[in-house]
């Protein structure tokens, strides 16, 4: 009783049906004598209407391998072992190793690794446990509440790295999630909208609310799916994405001078023009006016 009272002033949206894992939670942190670091990025996710949600929209079929990063005190981690045939679980955190490792004794269909995501080669570790466990996994997916402070890294790592990953549903700051599917010509769009739409097909799932985490963090959050698709694939991807980022390099000036002034290509004013020309492009465009297909027909242009 008294911790119930206790949450409802601390948290107020967090629902009855929630409390397992809330009162978990505390008690970990309790027993462990362990705090959430602020380093690492944690917040750890308490609502369990969002995990199930999250576990309905992965949609975790049999054969496949799981990979979760940051599993943290392993909130979502129960919720994936339950319900899959096998998980990767990459944590940084030492301190997190030992709750994990505890709290997850009872399962053996999971291998955990004591990693930096940004360090490691990903498709490494899926060969070696397809090798271990004699199995070969039909898919792989990740599915993560993500450390919000290198989200931008982890996705390209996980999107352009790993030849095997071909799912991803994360939970990401609000802002981040609205970036990833924003329309040409609003403030949102911009390189991370481009590379997304060029790599995945992107959804936003799941809204949620910062009181479903412990510690609650400054910003909304919300679930994205990203299904990886060579819809678009070109050639010389190098020069297109060398292309997105130098013509958002300097996003208030013409498209033309930003990739001018930062060397696209090396190409001078009057060779940008005429390549714009030849797209149907204005050359007084700035780069948040064209949209995908006009990057890549620039892309297609230069042999
Ligand atoms: N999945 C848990 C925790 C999310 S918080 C939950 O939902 O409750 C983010 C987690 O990512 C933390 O456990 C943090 O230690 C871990 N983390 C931060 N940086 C990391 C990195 N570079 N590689 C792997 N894990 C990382």
């Amino acid at each position: 009783m008294l911790a119930i009272i206790f949450l409802e002033r601390e948290n107020i949206e967090i629902k009855m049906k929630d409390i397992n894992t809330v009162i978990k939670t505390k008690e970990i942190l309790n027993k462990f004598n362990i705090k959430a670091n602020k380093k690492f990025g944690q917040n750890f996710l308490v609502s369990d209407s969002i995990l199930n949600e999250i576990i309905d929209v992965a949609d975790i079929k049999e054969n496949e391998l799981v990979i979760e990063i940051g599993p943290g005190l392993g909130n979502l981690s129960e919720y994936i072992l339950l319900n899959s045939t096998y998980a990767l679980l990459i944590e940084i955190d030492n301190n997190m190793i030992n709750v994990l490792n505890d709290r997850l004794s009872r399962y053996n269909n999971f291998k955990l690794v004591n990693k930096d995501i940004l360090k490691i080669d990903i498709d490494n570790y899926i060969e070696e446990i397809e090798k271990n466990r004699n199995i070969s996994f039909k898919n792989v997916k990740v599915i993560a509440n993500l450390p919000y402070y290198i989200t931008t890294p982890i996705l390209f790592k996980l999107l352009q790295e790993s030849k095997r990953i071909s799912e991803i549903v994360v939970m990401v700051q609000k802002e981040v999630a609205q970036r990833m599917v924003a329309k040409p010509k609003t403030k949102d769009y911009g390189i991370l909208t481009l590379m997304v739409e060029y790599l995945t097909n992107a959804e936003i799932m799941i809204d949620v609310s910062r009181n479903c985490f412990i510690p609650a963090p400054n910003v909304d959050s919300a679930v994205i799916k990203l299904e990886k698709s060579d819809k678009y694939k070109v050639e010389n991807e190098d020069v297109l994405f060398e292309l997105i980022h130098k013509a958002f390099a300097q996003r208030r000036k013409k498209m033309v001078n930003s990739l001018v002034s930062n060397k696209f290509m090396n190409l001078d004013k009057e060779e940008i023009e005429k390549l714009l020309n030849k797209c149907k492009i204005s050359t007084n465009a700035r780069a948040e006016e064209l949209n995908l297909c006009d990057f890549l027909n620039i892309t297609k242009e230069i042999k």
